[in-house]
């Protein structure tokens, strides 16, 4: 028997316990960076396994070091997995027997699946050290949901934990919809946005509603500003380097005929170049703050950066891309054709590392153009996909590895 097909079989036999695993985090859903019962969890599937674990310190995270125990000869190298295990604010409204059993919180886009995919690769992998040309770090991170848990990895050291830079990286997400069951995709190059936050408060006075003129009134101006945020996108911006402005929420005022002192709203910004993301940092706020100007008003506008651009080493896409022709059958990839909007704080890995970002579609129905999306009440995401998963993580390291130590 071949690698793959023994592999392929040690997987069936971990299949049970992956999809306990998944049940039992997606009915205890924990939001954010500090993930205790999640961590637990993990900790507990690794248990007994040949791996140097350590857990975080500004979060909870949990990194563990598989040491490869094919041929080693020079210098060592090491690549990285990564699976994200944090929920969302999102009451579960889906139709599943292990529906969350906590208020206000749902695993609704997908990472349970995440963490049971990776705990089965360190699984499978500990059983196949002799088939690993060297190391490989396994990363459990919270927090993937704007909270930058990768960032705080990256800051305690993920990325030096089997003693040298891992010299790539690897991460892949389920998707509840869009593409088919199986299917794999990626695309070289830049693969999600960037994403933003542009926070503004139009400072006015306030008075009565029938004598404007003894006011300063902030909503008709923050209505111009946020009109003018549209306009400025489609002016000013490269229509093949595009930019998104939603402005997402607006409060001000209390009553009908009462001026408000001020007006706050607040805008997601995503963009898909550095440059371009440069370019609306200054434009935005400048733009806010003179339209403020000109009605005699003041505009304190501030833009936060999150998320990078996540942008996926061609070489590493390629690589990956005929890693699951060549596991899965060629019909099983699709080249994604443009980036998506979304984003991702992997960005922060593959800043540093060369690697690839996949999806993984998981829709349960055979409509997934149709199927709630992830981050939906109603999104669901199919157990059967996870041998994929897990089968894709552990091959991605095996061959990554040969090729990096000349074993190929
Ligand atoms: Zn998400
Ligand atoms: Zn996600």
């Amino acid at each position: 028997m071949d690698l793959a097909d023994r592999l392929r079989t040690d997987i069936a036999e971990l299949q049970p316990a992956m999809i306990e695993l998944r049940h039992r985090l997606h009915q205890r859903p924990e939001i954010g960076l500090e993930l205790p019962e999640t961590q637990r969890a993990v900790l507990d599937a690794l248990d007994g396994l040949p791996l140097e674990v350590s857990v975080g310190e500004s979060c909870s995270s949990v990194t563990a070091v598989l040491r490869g125990t094919a041929e080693r000869s020079g210098p060592v190298p090491a690549i990285l997995l990564r699976g994200d295990m944090d929920a969302l604010p999102v009451q579960e409204l889906a139709d599943v027997e292990y529906r969350s059993t906590i208020d206000g919180a749902m695993h609704a886009c997908g990472h349970d699946l995440h963490v049971a995919m990776l705990a089965g690769a360190a699984r499978l992998l500990s059983a196949h050290r002799d088939a690993l040309h060297g190391d490989v770090v396994f990363m459990f991170q919270p927090g993937e949901e704007g909270l930058n848990g990768a960032g705080h990895m990256i800051d305690e050291g993920v990325l030096d934990a089997a003693g040298a830079r891992v010299q790539r990286a690897y991460g892949m997400h389920v998707a509840a919809a869009d593409l088919p069951r199986h299917q794999l995709s990626t695309r070289p190059g830049t693969l999600m946005a960037s994403s933003d936050w542009l926070s503004v408060t139009v400072v006015g006075a306030g008075g009565h509603g029938s004598a404007p003129h003894h006011a300063k009134d902030p909503v008709s101006v923050a209505a111009e500003i946020i009109t003018a945020l549209q306009t400025m996108v489609t002016r000013q911006f490269d229509i093949f380097d595009p930019v998104v402005v939603t402005v997402g929420s607006f409060h001000a005022g209390t009553r009908y005929n009462i001026i408000p002192g001020e007006a706050r709203f607040d805008a997601t910004i995503r963009s898909f170049s550095p440059a371009a993301r440069a370019k609306i940092e200054q434009t935005s706020v400048q733009l806010c703050r003179d339209i403020a100007a000109a009605h005699g008003l003041e505009a304190d506008a501030r833009y936060h950066q999150e998320y990078p651009v996540t942008v996926n080493d061609a070489t590493q896409a390629e690589f990956a891309a005929a890693v699951v022709a060549e596991v899965f059958g060629p019909d099983r990839f699709t080249l994604q054709e443009h980036p998506e909007a979304g984003a991702e704080d992997f960005s922060r890995v593959l800043e540093q590392v060369p690697g690839c970002y996949l999806f993984l579609g998981a829709c349960p129905t055979d409509d997934p153009e149709s199927a709630p999306d992830n981050h939906s009440a109603y999104a669901q995401f199919d157990d059967s996909v996870m041998p994929d998963g897990c089968l894709l993580h552990a091959s991605l390291a095996i061959k990554s590895l040969q090729s990096l130590s000349g074993h190929q």
